[in-house]
């Protein structure tokens, strides 16, 4: 059956093509309706995995997958890759930065970026990471950092440029402290002449007073350990003050570095804030317990967008992937039961939310799990973690290729995307990248502690901040 026949039916618009996006779209596979996925990339990011092309373990294409090719099959599903600005809800339009795309059904699922707290000015010296370029961006400076120490005949401007700061105590911020010291301690050992790659020094700057707020005390002790064996030095109760082109300053203190990473704050899509309807101090959209916009049945906000409490628990739903997919799949079945039955907004049922419990990896053989019933972490968790990202990737390809990847990096402790592409000038810590742009048109909270900011359990909101 062609797109033209579908004309007739409902028009259901997603905007994203993320966890949400694409499972909500999925969902409504064998509904009576016409879908447009309306997404700025060409491709669907596993964000859990990014930190793994920061740190040359994985390439970008092992963890991404074209959104097109993912629809290829599903005829009811149409995808436009443009960039939305704004939504009119009183006319049901979404307005693109080259056009309008109206709608009958419109499930916003646009994600969310980091926030500097107000500090934008900060990004261009302290990626975040949040897409593929992100990454690449880290991974440029990170391997860019070695190579250019190894021609400074000067120490203390060697010292700075082997200095790696991860601001951030979060899940984010701990697998990309744990990976580049494995990297910097391990895959790089005999690779340079001049240089001891192993004299790296990785920071990971936490404002609380633990890192992975989230577990439980114990946990967050064993994955500091486990850090601080990997030799990652954690400072906790540090709060950042300023960032420049010479370092971070923690407090008085400054520490010099030429290559800071930003995993400290999240900040919802600025799409939100265009509809007009209350969004907290993260930017995200509060929606009813159906997921809808209060007053528009028509329009649903899911994943790290929305504001969601759980219906069951009356508890903050946490911005990570499982909460996406499940809200997508939720405001599916009540859109494919309209559909198909007539069924009425009104008596539509209430999302919960199933916990299935947070994982963070630290590095080879290390990672702690924490379900409903117990936590554990060494190697058995990290069996668990690898598993369970495994499964989550999208395409049957990519999950082998990862697969593959981690058991020869197990066995040699070899990275094998080691590759500096871009811009290989070996000035670090100043080029801007492509969202930076994004993040500073964002109203970002005046947010005078990081640690103040809505709590959306991934990470990295519990940020060491202290914006000036
Ligand atoms: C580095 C990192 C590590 C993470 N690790 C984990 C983890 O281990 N476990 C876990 O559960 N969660 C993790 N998360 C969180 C998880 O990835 C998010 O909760 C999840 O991606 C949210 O899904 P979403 O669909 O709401 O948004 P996203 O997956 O972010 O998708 C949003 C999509 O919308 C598109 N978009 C945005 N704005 C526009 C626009 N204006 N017009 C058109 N398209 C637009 C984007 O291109 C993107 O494709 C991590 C997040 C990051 C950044």
């Amino acid at each position: 059956m062609s797109t033209t026949d579908m004309s007739d039916r409902p028009h259901v618009v997603i905007i994203g093509g993320g966890f949400g996006g694409l499972n909500a779209a999925r969902s409504l596979r064998r509904a009576r309706v016409r879908i447009t996925l309306i997404d700025r990339r060409n491709h669907h990011v596993f964000q859990p995995l990014l930190y793994q092309v920061a740190t040359a373990s994985l390439s970008p294409a092992d963890i991404s997958t074209p959104i097109r090719h993912f629809f290829s099959k599903q005829r009811n599903a149409t995808i436009l890759m443009a960039e939305a600005i704004g939504v009119d809800m009183d006319n049901r339009l979404v307005r693109l930065t080259d056009g309008q795309v109206g709608y009958d059904y419109l499930i916003l699922a646009a994600g969310a970026t980091h926030s500097y707290f107000g500090n934008d000015h900060w990004s261009p010296m302290a990626p975040g990471i949040k897409n593929i370029e992100d990454a690449l961006e880290i991974r440029r400076r990170f391997l860019l950092a070695f190579e250019a120490a190894e021609r400074e005949a000067d120490p203390d401007a060697r010292r700075a440029k082997l200095t790696f700061l991860v601001i951030g105590g979060g899940p984010t911020g701990v697998e990309l402290a744990g990976a580049m010291a494995e990297v910097a301690h391990k895959a790089l050992l005999c690779d340079f002449r001049s240089i001891e790659p192993t004299t790296a020094r990785i920071m990971l700057i936490e404002g609380g007073d633990r890192v992975l707020p989230t577990f439980s005390p114990n946990l967050s002790a064993r994955a500091q350990k486990d850090l601080e064996r990997l030799g990652v030095e954690v400072r906790l109760g540090a709060l950042v003050t300023n960032i420049d082109a010479d370092g971070v300053c923690v407090g008085d203190e400054q520490i010099k570095s030429k290559n800071v990473v930003w995993a400290a704050g999240v900040q919802a899509s600025a799409l939100g804030r265009t509809l007009g309807v209350e969004v907290d101090r993260a930017g995200r959209v509060a929606v009813d317990a159906d997921l809808s916009i209060e007053g528009h049945p028509e329009v649903f906000v899911i994943g790290d967008l929305a504001h969601v409490t759980d219906s069951c628990s009356n508890l903050p739903v946490p911005g990570v992937a499982p909460a996406a997919i499940q809200e997508a799949k939720h405001v599916a079945k009540l859109i494919e039961r309209e559909v198909h039955t007539g069924q009425r907004p009104d008596v539509r049922a209430s999302f919960c939310y199933t916990n299935k419990g947070s994982l963070a990896t630290i590095g080879r053989d290390k990672a702690v799990v924490r379900t409903k019933r117990l936590e554990f972490a060494g190697w058995l968790a990290w069996i668990v973690w690898a598993l369970v990202h495994a499964s989550y990737l999208v395409g049957f390809r990519n999950r082998l290729i990862v697969l593959i990847q981690w058991a020869w990096a197990w066995v040699t402790y070899e990275r094998g995307a080691r590759l500096i592409t871009g811009d290989t000038s070996m000035t670090l810590n100043t080029c801007s990248i492509s969202s930076a742009s994004e993040s500073s048109s964002h109203n970002a909270p005046s947010a005078t502690h990081g640690q103040s900011a809505p709590a959306t359990d991934r990470d990295d909101v519990n940020a060491s901040v202290h914006a000036v």
